[in-house]
């Protein structure tokens, strides 16, 4: 039975409301399609996105939650825990059955929404449970789980979970095979390169994922923020051959005697990154020290670095 709990009127409540509306009314393509924080696009029949009211430097105008089916509709990243949000979903949903909710991943800004959206629609929620908690939002998720590979009917065709872990350790792309179009979570953004958070996240990991995902056959990326993206190949290419970049810049700011912390490394390796997004990059450095030393070419000493 389904519970349907009442949301406070609000004047985000409203607003969302008649976005929602409008912005169903007109088919957009996938081009046209550039997310603006709070918008309700159809991005091809049976797939819109609303973007949440989180804007960011990492995410973009906002997370992008992902509607799939028409009445039997699939959740694809419930987005934050932000009301507006919660009221739009529920509003573009509208009279649909929520089939199942899928997580990319569960950093707070895709998965901290889940509790209040369940409220409203209490489907089965497929996701996977990180090695480290450390940034995840696990609230829900007890007993959940989805293998690589498994699937889920909606009716707009099946979606097949994908393991890329290296974001995050519990990381899925979703495929629907019927468009060739891949969800990307926050493995393949449309706006930045997606930060690695270690313990959690992997260097090594990641790049052994954007490798899996060369090797589909894809007509389109639609990230977790930021616009949806054409030609696939050459997107995840260019991710691979700059995360090797920036390995080589990390590698070549290691002093080849004595030894260096993070901070001594991070402006000399991350020299063409604002200074305002160091304390992210900070974290992808040390996921790619880490990945130096496992192929052998940095070691560590405490909280020093140097070339092996
Ligand atoms: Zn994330």
């Amino acid at each position: 039975m389904r519970h349907r709990g009442n949301l406070p009127p609000s004047r985000s409540r409203t607003r969302a409301r008649s976005a929602a509306a409008a912005a169903v009314a007109r088919v957009l393509t996938p081009a046209e399609a550039s997310p603006h924080t709070g918008s309700v696009a159809l991005l091809a029949p049976g797939v819109r996105r609303v973007v949440a009211p989180n804007p960011g430097p990492l995410t973009g105008p906002g997370t992008n939650t992902y509607l799939i089916g028409t009445k039997q509709v699939l959740v694809l990243d419930p987005g934050p825990a932000l009301e507006a949000h919660t009221a739009a979903l529920v509003e573009t949903i509208g009279t649909a059955r929520v089939v199942a909710i899928a997580l990319t991943h569960t950093h707070a800004d895709h998965s901290a929404g889940l509790e209040a959206l369940r409220r409203y629609h209490p489907a089965p929620v497929l996701a996977r449970l990180p090695r480290h908690t450390e940034h995840h939002v696990l609230a829900g998720l007890a007993g959940t789980t989805i293998d690589d590979g498994g699937t889920v009917s909606t009716d707009a065709g099946p979606l097949v979970a994908i393991a890329t872990p290296g974001h995050a350790s519990n990381h899925l792309c979703w495929l629907l095979p019927g468009l060739r179009w891949l969800y990307t979570g926050d493995h393949i953004l449309g706006t930045t390169s997606p930060v690695i958070l270690p313990p959690d996240g992997d260097m090594t990991e990641y790049l052994e994922a954007l490798r899996r995902l060369a090797r589909l056959d894809l007509e389109r990326l639609l990230p977790g923020h930021g616009p949806s993206l054409g030609e696939p190949q050459g997107v995840i290419a260019a991710l691979i051959r700059h995360r090797l970049e920036r390995e080589s810049r990390v590698l070549a700011a290691l002093p080849a005697t004595g030894a260096a912390t993070l901070e001594d490394l991070l402006p000399i390796a991350y020299a063409d990154v604002s200074p305002s997004l160091h304390g992210w990059a900070r974290c992808t450095l040390q996921a790619h020290l880490l990945r130096l030393a496992e192929t052998g070419q940095a070691c560590r000493d405490g909280d020093r670095w140097a070339r092996a």
